[in-house]
């Protein structure tokens, strides 16, 4: 079993916050406008249901600083 997480890559990242736009149920902005996770994970999951928006979100960051990446999960 595997789950969709969001990589942010913080050297890439210019902030501005984008991101947090397009994924709200995902994404806040911090008080610079860099993303952080509302769930507070480092990689937050990205839930099936909200897939397509993670890829947008993807597609559309300026500094290609976001990955969607798959964990397996040893459950
Ligand atoms: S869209 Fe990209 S560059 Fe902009 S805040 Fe999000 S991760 Fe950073």
């Amino acid at each position: 079993m595997s789950e969709n997480r969001l990589h942010i890559d913080w050297t890439a990242c210019d902030g501005r916050g984008l991101c947090a736009e397009l994924l709200p149920e995902i994404l806040v902005e911090d008080d610079w406008g860099y993303p952080l996770a509302r769930s507070g994970e480092v990689r937050p999951v990205v839930p099936a249901a909200l897939r397509k928006n993670a890829e947008r979100a993807v597609d559309q960051c300026p500094a290609l600083a976001l990955r969607l990446v798959g964990e397996i999960l040893n459950r």
